[in-house]
């Protein structure tokens, strides 16, 4: 289908072809026959102007020799020949040349005697009759006789003819006579000659006075000098002498006077005359002698074969062949320009397709890619880097991408690029880092970078691919946590073992110590004795019981196997009962123990606060000698906040953070004076916390301590 149009096409480009080939032959064709017109017009001038030389150089002769008689009026035959023979010889168309008197009819007979006495006896001045015979003249006012002529021996015959007897001749002579210039006579036909050619009489008038009118001329009239020429050796003389060539131009010269007639006074090549073209004829008039010539001359057919090149066919057939190859290069280029459209074509596709697969790779990436050009200039933003980023890619896109990153990254990041362009020094291209970056919001978050470059036809192109490792972060840290704590656990175990061992082999050496003195009957000690005994291992055994009971409710909560069983109830109820119960202990340590718990109601297990409570003011009653121990409570932030706080030893600031871990005990003596297990408070924050509360201590040493818990505020 295409390939019929490229075809068409390349048609069209032909013809388009042929017709301009045949404009610019036709073109040719004017412009060669404009060059054959100027070219022959100018030959054909330079003839016209050989034939006006010539006849001009011609008729010099005549007025040569008028100057001559001129000079000498009286001049013999002899002389006049002396003259004339070197001239003739010299100018070969001059045919004759004649001395003609005026003779007026009284002087005739005197004129002719005098002639006839000299050495021409047969002299008489003669006309021609109707046959063209020669008879003495008839008579008239006066005559014009050829008195001497040379060459003498051909014109014989001519000597004494008048001149005036012809009316042709008359007329011409006439006319030169009152003119007083040279006058060529029209073409004429000798007197002497057997053969007829046509002559030219060239007259010159010789005055013997003052002849400045046509009336003085007349009268001072006295001959004239007389030349004759053969038209056709003037012209042959024409033309050999004008060097051109003879064969080029066909020539006519014509009388203007006889045009009508077409009489021909000297034609070159008649026989080429017709055939010739007449719109190339060039035409130029010829003065001679007070006569007008017409000039005229056309090319020869060997002219014209000669000089019509067949430059315009060659321009046709040069066209033709132009046209050709145009065309079916035009084709060849039409059939490779579509077969590269439609590789082009393929390319695209195979392009567009790989581009979507690489969008759809990027978009669908899970983690950010963002490219940028050599000046830090975002060119794209997949929409993983969009979620991670908090930006839009059209926020980002066409900005510097150090806006993605903080300081001293954001200010530093332009210098690394160039730096790196000019030297090659890489800092993250081509190599992966661990950096941070700023989401839109201002929030940091770390992030592997890895930069790759790829250049494209000179452009630099960076890709960089970015994993958030937040979660990775987070998950080494609290792997990290997790790997610390098993740590702290595996150690606290060994300190809970350790501890154990001792606190459980304390009471029981007490306990073992005594029985050995009381197994042998026929051996026992003294009662007061066995009573202390008793005292001391009941004390052992109280402290092994209390112990194993603090272990087991602790390792209950830790397994999450307590429940709780909550009621609401008045705070002050719990706290007096167990005030009650302590105060005996407290009278002996000179304490009072003061219940501010107020009519506050809370929910919680009364069994459990109790044993919070009993924790906190038997701890506080131990480290406490003399004093008060008080118990207040108030409802803060739908919490009831309670408070036990004592006038004791206080414990040390570094101690503080500790003192709810297990087995925890400030290192001092009145600790271990005051005894215990270390699992108190562990056990009371665990109850504290299983009610949803928390506990917190504050203590200055010496000046006592205050241990405040929350509980949750009843609905009611
Ligand atoms: P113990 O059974 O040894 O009292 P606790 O867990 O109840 O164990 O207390 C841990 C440690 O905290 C005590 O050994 C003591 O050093 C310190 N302590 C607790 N309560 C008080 C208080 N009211 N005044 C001073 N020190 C206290």
């Amino acid at each position: 289908m295409s390939v019929n149009r490229n075809g068409l096409l390349a048609v069209g480009v032909f013809l388009i072809g042929v017709a301009v080939s045949l404009v610019a032959m036709r073109f040719t064709d004017r412009i060669q026959e404009r060059g054959l017109r100027g070219e022959f017009q100018h030959l054909a001038g330079l003839h016209a102007a050989s034939f006006e030389r010539e006849i001009e150089v011609n008729l010099e002769a005549s007025r040569d020799l008028q100057r001559f008689l001129q000079a000498a009026p009286g001049i013999s035959r002899g002389q006049f020949e002396r003259y004339a023979t070197p001239m003739l010889r010299q100018l070969s168309s001059v045919h004759v040349l004649e001395w003609v008197r005026r003779v007026e009819h009284g002087q005739r007979a005197g004129f002719e005697a005098a002639v006839r006495a000299g050495d021409q006896p047969d002299f008489q001045i003669s006309e021609r009759d109707a046959q063209g015979r020669l008879r003495p003249a008839s008579p008239r006012d006066e005559y014009f006789p050829i008195h001497y002529l040379a060459p003498m021996e051909e014109n014989k015959a001519a000597l004494g003819f008048d001149l005036g007897s012809d009316p042709l001749r008359r007329a011409t002579l006439e006319q030169a006579r009152d003119s007083g210039k040279l006058t060529a006579s029209a073409n004429v036909f000798l007197v002497q000659d057997a053969v007829r050619k046509p002559s030219l009489l060239v007259f010159a008038p010789l005055y013997g006075g003052l002849a400045t009118t046509p009336a003085q001329r007349r009268a001072a009239l006295q001959g004239f000098a007389v030349g004759v020429f053969y038209l056709d050796d003037i012209f042959q003389d024409a033309m050999r002498k004008s060097h051109l060539g003879l064969g080029d131009v066909s020539l006519r010269i014509r009388e203007v006077a006889a045009l009508e007639r077409d009489e021909l006074l000297f034609a070159h090549l008649p026989e080429e005359w017709e055939q010739s073209r007449a719109d190339l004829e060039y035409r130029h008039s010829l003065k001679v002698a007070g006569r007008d010539w017409t000039f005229s001359a056309r090319p020869t057919q060997a002219y014209l074969v000669a000089h019509q090149e067949s430059l315009s066919w060659s321009v046709l057939l040069a066209g033709l062949v132009i046209s050709a190859v145009l065309a079916a290069f035009l084709a060849h280029l039409l059939n490779r320009q579509q077969s590269i459209r439609q590789q082009v074509l393929d390319r695209t596709r195979a392009l567009a397709a790989s581009e979507s697969l690489n969008r759809a790779v990027v978009d669908t990436a899970v983690n950010p890619i963002i490219t940028m050009n050599e000046h830090g200039t975002v060119r794209t933003f997949n929409p993983a880097a969009e979620r991670a980023f908090g930006y839009r890619a059209e926020e980002v896109i066409g900005r510097n991408v150090n806006m993605l990153m903080p300081e001293p990254y954001h200010s530093a990041h332009d210098g690394y690029l160039s730096r790196y362009l000019a030297s090659g020094d890489p800092h993250i291209i081509g190599i992966g880092r661990e950096v941070v970056a700023r989401r839109k919001d201002g929030s940091l978050f770390p992030i592997d970078l890895a930069v790759g470059e790829s250049r494209m036809e000179g452009d630099i192109l960076f890709v960089g691919m970015i994993v958030d490792t937040t979660l990775r972060k987070e998950a080494e840290q609290s792997l990290r946590d997790s790997k610390e704590q098993a740590e702290r656990a595996n150690r606290m175990k060994s300190e809970f073992v350790n501890m154990m061992s001792h606190e459980l082999r304390t009471p029981l050496t007490v306990i073992l110590g005594y029985l050995p003195l009381l197994k042998k009957a026929e051996a026992m000690p003294p009662a007061e004795m066995i009573v202390d005994m008793a005292r001391d291992i009941q004390a052992s055994g109280d402290h092994l019981l209390h112990l194993i009971n603090d272990l087991l409710d602790l390792s209950k909560i830790e397994a999450g196997k307590l429940d709780l069983r909550p009621e609401v109830f008045a705070l002050a109820d719990v706290v007096s009962e167990v005030l009650d119960r302590l105060r005996l202990k407290a009278q002996e340590r000179g304490i009072t123990l003061v219940n501010e718990a107020g009519a506050l109601r809370v929910r919680a297990d009364p069994l459990r606060l109790r044993q919070i409570f009993i924790n906190l003011v038997g701890n506080a009653i131990k480290f406490t000698e003399g004093g008060n121990i008080t118990v207040k409570a108030r409802a803060i932030d739908g919490h009831a906040e309670i408070s036990v706080a004592d006038t004791g030893i206080g414990i040390p600031e570094a101690d503080l953070p500790e003192i709810f871990d297990k087995f925890r005990q400030v290192d001092s003596s009145s600790t271990r004076k005051a005894g215990g297990t270390g699992l108190g408070l562990a056990i009371t924050r665990s109850l504290v916390e299983l009610h949803g509360g928390s506990i917190t201590a504050h203590s200055r040493p010496g000046a006592g301590s205050t241990f405040t818990f929350t509980l949750p505020h009843p609905e009611e």
